[in-house]
């Protein structure tokens, strides 16, 4: 048997033996008793969601943990280990290694809204809400906040970000949708993150067109796909949860293994975005770059020195005053952690600034690689050679937290530093694996390829000397 040579656009059914088999094994086999088990999913997500509503809202009304309180002792404590300590590296990890499971099985945010929605108003999706830029947009704002009111430190600032996010996705469930996960697909602040992050991992869902279209057999009844994919024409597992509803579709849909970052090499010059690459460059790597460096930079502290001896200079005391209540700027003084107004303007500057300077710098060397290939336009493609460096660098900045209460727990954390240092050079090097592949979609010349190809390199040693700096050298 062979595989028909083309996807046939045609309404009649393609003769069987143009058609491939349909892929057997372990992995075919999970897929489909996802889709079967769907029940025991939905089970698991409404635990997470039991679970998640505990520790998100307990421990705000709970008095701060002292010196001594430990992770197993304090419900404070351990909600801030479980949420960014494990949760959210591990969440970014997974992407990577699995796709978007976690969206699809284990998301309490997104079954939420997905609840609400089949018994909500049932509107149809406003233009408004399908504005590419959301995911970038929410991402950029929710870590400059987050970082604002010290998001990783205290329980309050925890549910004011998470439990605000939830409210939202269930309002929007509540008002368009009917059993659908509108918030996830085009507004939730980390979606757009775990996209790109998805389309490195080696499972997915492959759709085989031409087998659909053969109408072979499989279940034919239309699955909810609640994040709303066209399922025949998928290519990309960017959006798609993972969640196994549509497992043996029409025999054409399968849960298969394939080579890490292979959806990049061949899709990507059709699929990548400028939103993609704006979120990646400016927002993933830049803003997030950013927001983990301002409290380690020494830049910061010179220049924070320097701003309040000339605003004491001017009379400006209210830039020195911290009367900004704890939900617009951190304001713990029993902890000595309170932020004047200037260190709130400050930290939206610095991040702000970190982000377009790192994101300007690799978009201008994504512009010239695609000159070197002799193919404008091929700049969001190449861009995506930096989804590894852009995961890696935001799972390390969230381990960050892991590692400080591991520590202080009285936790030896060996081979920290190896261990940073060599996930940031695999990374760097899966993105340049990428990058020399993704080239050969623009240009045969190997020197084209192999010059672009360094650019990209350039601004990789960029990222990895950002982050150095901030585990390595300060
Ligand atoms: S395409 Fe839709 S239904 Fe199929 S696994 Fe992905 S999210 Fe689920």
């Amino acid at each position: 048997m062979v595989r028909a040579a083309a996807t046939p656009a045609l309404a009649a059914p393609v003769p069987l033996h143009f058609v491939a088999r349909r892929p057997a094994g372990a992995l075919p086999a999970l897929g489909d008793a996802m889709r079967r088990h769907g029940r025991l999913i939905r089970g698991v997500q409404w635990a997470i969601v039991l679970v998640y509503a505990v520790l998100v809202v307990l421990p705000a009304f709970l008095p701060l943990p002292d010196d001594a309180a430990r992770i197993l002792d304090h419900l404070g404590l351990f909600a801030q280990f479980l949420f960014w300590g494990i949760w959210w590296p591990f969440v970014l990890l997974s992407m990577v290694l699995l796709g978007r499971v976690w969206c699809g099985v284990f998301c309490p945010e997104g079954a939420l809204s997905e609840a609400v929605s089949r018994h909500g108003r049932g509107r149809g999706i406003p233009r408004w809400m399908r504005w590419g830029g959301w995911p970038a947009v929410a991402f950029v704002i929710t870590t400059i906040y987050g970082q604002l009111v010290s998001v990783y430190q205290y329980p309050q600032a925890a549910l004011l970000v998470l439990g605000g996010s939830t409210v939202a996705a269930v309002l929007v469930g509540a008002w368009v949708g009917r059993g659908k996960r509108v918030w996830c697909r085009h507004l939730c602040p980390v979606g757009g993150v775990f996209g790109l992050l998805a389309r490195l991992a080696p499972l997915h869902f492959q759709v085989d067109r031409a087998r659909w279209e053969a109408r072979t057999g499989g279940i034919t009844r239309l699955p909810n796909c609640a994040p709303l994919i066209d399922i025949r024409r998928m290519e990309s597992a960017s959006a798609c949860h993972m969640c196994g509803r549509c497992s043996g579709q029409r025999d054409a849909v399968t849960l298969i293994a394939r080579v890490p970052g292979s959806e990049i090499v061949r899709h990507g010059a059709n699929t990548a975005s400028g939103w993609d690459t704006a979120l990646l460059l400016f927002g993933l790597i830049g803003v997030a770059m950013g927001a983990f460096h301002w409290g380690a930079s020494p830049g910061f502290v010179a220049l924070r020195v320097a701003l309040a001896d000339w605003a004491v200079e001017r009379g400006w005391w209210w830039l020195l005053a911290d009367n900004a209540p704890w939900w617009l700027l951190t304001h713990y003084p029993q902890n000595q952690d309170v932020f004047v107004w200037l260190d709130g303007v400050l930290i939206v500057a610095y991040i702000l600034a970190t982000g377009l300077a790192v994101g300007a710098a690799l978009y201008g060397l994504c512009l010239a690689a695609a000159r070197a290939l002799g193919r404008p336009g091929a700049q969001h493609h190449l861009a995506l050679a930096y989804v590894p460096l852009g995961g890696c660098g935001a799972f390390l900045g969230l381990s960050m937290t892991t590692v400080t209460m591991l520590r202080h727990e009285g936790l030896a954390v060996p081979w920290v530093d190896g261990t940073r240092a060599l996930l940031l050079a695999g990374a760097a090097l899966w993105g340049l694996w990428l990058a020399w592949h993704s080239s050969a979609v623009h240009s045969q010349s190997r020197t084209r390829r192999a010059l672009a190809t360094g650019l990209i390199a350039i601004g990789s040693g960029l990222v990895v000397a950002g982050w150095s700096a901030l585990f390595f050298w300060w």
